[in-house]
């Protein structure tokens, strides 16, 4: 049976039988994979706190000819962002990452840039950046990793630049200016268009200074209603957010 070792976050679990897990690794690598985890359901398994969710890891693995499934034979705590991530009002924004990762990205597609954009999301977590602000910065990166994003910079139909407020297309898939509009009805403001610009070029740690600037909640609907619209995928952990209520 061959080897092999891969790093990674895990995605999330469920039980595979009475002692074995069926966990979800989105790792830096292969991309999306499914694992059992022999014994670990077991009581006292050493292993338990490896699979709480987002904890980074080294795993060591088999497979079989012909199985799609590979076993974790033995793994290490890389990182473990269980406080930060657990915390009651945290918890539901990861959700909905972890959401994303396993509904809308390819299984086993990786691009390196999504393993390190998840990773910068932790580790800006654990220095106190607001949440819902990482949450923004992470739907607008994965789907500019997907070549989902449009230009914010100007008309996706006459090209008019330097645009006052826009209206995006029904279909999600550009901005239209007070010209170009028919009927659609969401609209951005200037500053909601420089900070779409900005999350290009710019780290998420000085993302504080746009909090009242924009109206984030309105861009965190809009970001999952684009994701679920190009997915064709419904992001179900949305619905436990206060920006949904
Ligand atoms: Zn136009």
């Amino acid at each position: 049976m061959p080897l092999a070792t891969t790093q990674g976050f895990v995605l999330g679990w469920s039980p595979y039988n009475e002692q074995d897990r069926l966990v979800t690794l989105f790792t830096k690598d292969k991309g999306t994979l499914r694992a059992i985890a022999p014994g670990s359901l077991k009581t006292g398994n050493r292993f338990a706190s490896l699979f709480e969710l987002f904890t980074e890891g080294e795993f060591h693995y088999y497979w079989q000819e012909n199985r799609e499934l590979i076993t974790i034979s033995r793994g290490e705590t890389i990182h473990s962002y269980f406080r930060i991530v657990s915390n009651p009002g945290n918890i539901f924004y990861f959700y909905l990452m972890a959401d994303v990762l396993l509904t809308f990205i390819p299984f086993h597609s990786s691009d390196p840039r999504l393993y390190k954009l998840l990773n910068s999301i932790l580790t800006r977590s654990e220095e106190n950046i607001a949440i819902d602000l990482l949450l923004l910065y992470f739907l607008a990166w994965t789907l500019r990793i997907e070549g989902l994003m449009f230009n914010p910079r100007m008309c996706s139909n006459c090209n008019m630049r330097n645009l006052e407020q826009v209206w995006v297309r029904s279909d999600f898939r550009g901005i239209l200016c007070s010209d170009c509009r028919t009927n659609e009805s969401l609209i951005l403001s200037k500053e909601e268009l420089s900070f779409i610009g900005w999350t290009e070029k710019n780290s998420p740690e000085l993302l504080e200074s746009w909090r009242d600037r924009i109206d984030i909640a309105k861009l965190i609907r809009f970001f999952t209603r684009k994701i679920e619209f190009h997915g064709e995928c419904t992001l179900k952990s949305s619905r436990y957010l206060k920006e949904f209520a």
